[in-house]
């Protein structure tokens, strides 16, 4: 079912989910959640449910594309067509593609790939419940996978993505402020050297809402951290 635009979308300091501004839906990362994967992970934020899975380091086919130096890295993201109100046509379109390229390039970056010469690095994120805010929860599943698989990495990469909605700086949106809120802004760290590896933008900032918005997420990305590291503590023990 489809809701119309609000009239409001913060009333009395609350979302219309309850929220406070700068407040996160509820997330769950559980790692290992795949007999026949290398590595996986299920995250549950908010309406979205997405799963990871990771294969690899294994050879590459077509055999063209391998590196003689490192292993490469292969993402792809799908949308279950029962996964939105609307159904999705099923296969790859362009913002899949879209997604599936910036995923690589936010994961990349920590990853020892010199360590696996000739191979590839191969992981499918599959979004069975969709709630806005899908490429974050794809990103934290799949950094999550990428180590339940042993994939030797400098860190985790948590992703969060803060917004607009009424003229307010929110963090976190929901599908009917991401329908029709003023902007999102999407963003990937790497918590030990904080280094941004996705930063997109949909609509419009001024810049002091930017810095805001940016900050904002930033927290996200550190309270997600948090919960992955809490879900392969849970898998493999340890501190
Ligand atoms: N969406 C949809 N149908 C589609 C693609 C997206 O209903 O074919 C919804 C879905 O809830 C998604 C949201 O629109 O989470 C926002 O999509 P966007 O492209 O902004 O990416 P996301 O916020 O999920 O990273």
């Amino acid at each position: 079912m489809k809701i119309g635009q609000p009239e409001k979308f913060i009333i009395d300091g609350k979302r219309l989910d309850g929220r406070k501004p700068d407040e996160m839906r509820e997330v769950k990362i559980q790692a290992g959640v795949l007999k026949r994967a290398d590595g996986s992970a299920l995250v549950e934020w908010g309406g979205n449910k997405v799963i990871a899975a990771c294969y690899g380091p294994r050879e590459v086919h077509p055999r063209h594309l391998a590196k003689s130096d490192k292993a490469i890295l292969r993402c792809t993201y799908n949308m279950a067509p029962f996964s939105v109100s609307d159904r999705k046509r099923p296969g790859p379109d362009r913002r899949s593609v879209e997604i599936s390229k910036v995923t690589r390039l936010a994961l990349e970056p920590v990853i020892f790939t010199n360590l696996y010469p000739r191979t590839t690095i191969d992981v499918f994120i599959e979004v069975l419940q969709a709630n806005a805010g899908t490429r974050c929860t794809g990103i934290t599943a799949a950094s999550v996978a990428l180590a339940d698989a042993g994939i030797p990495m400098r860190d985790l990469v948590p992703a969060c993505a803060a917004g607009k909605v009424g003229g307010e700086v929110v963090l976190d949106l929901f599908d009917i402020e991401d329908n029709y809120g003023e902007a999102d802004l999407p963003v990937a760290l790497i918590p030990k050297n904080n280094e941004i590896t996705l930063l997109q933008m949909d609509g419009n900032f001024t810049k002091k809402e930017f810095e805001k918005a940016l900050d904002l997420a930033i927290q996200g990305c550190m309270k997600i951290y948090e919960l992955q590291k809490g879900a392969l503590r849970e898998r493999y023990g340890g501190e």
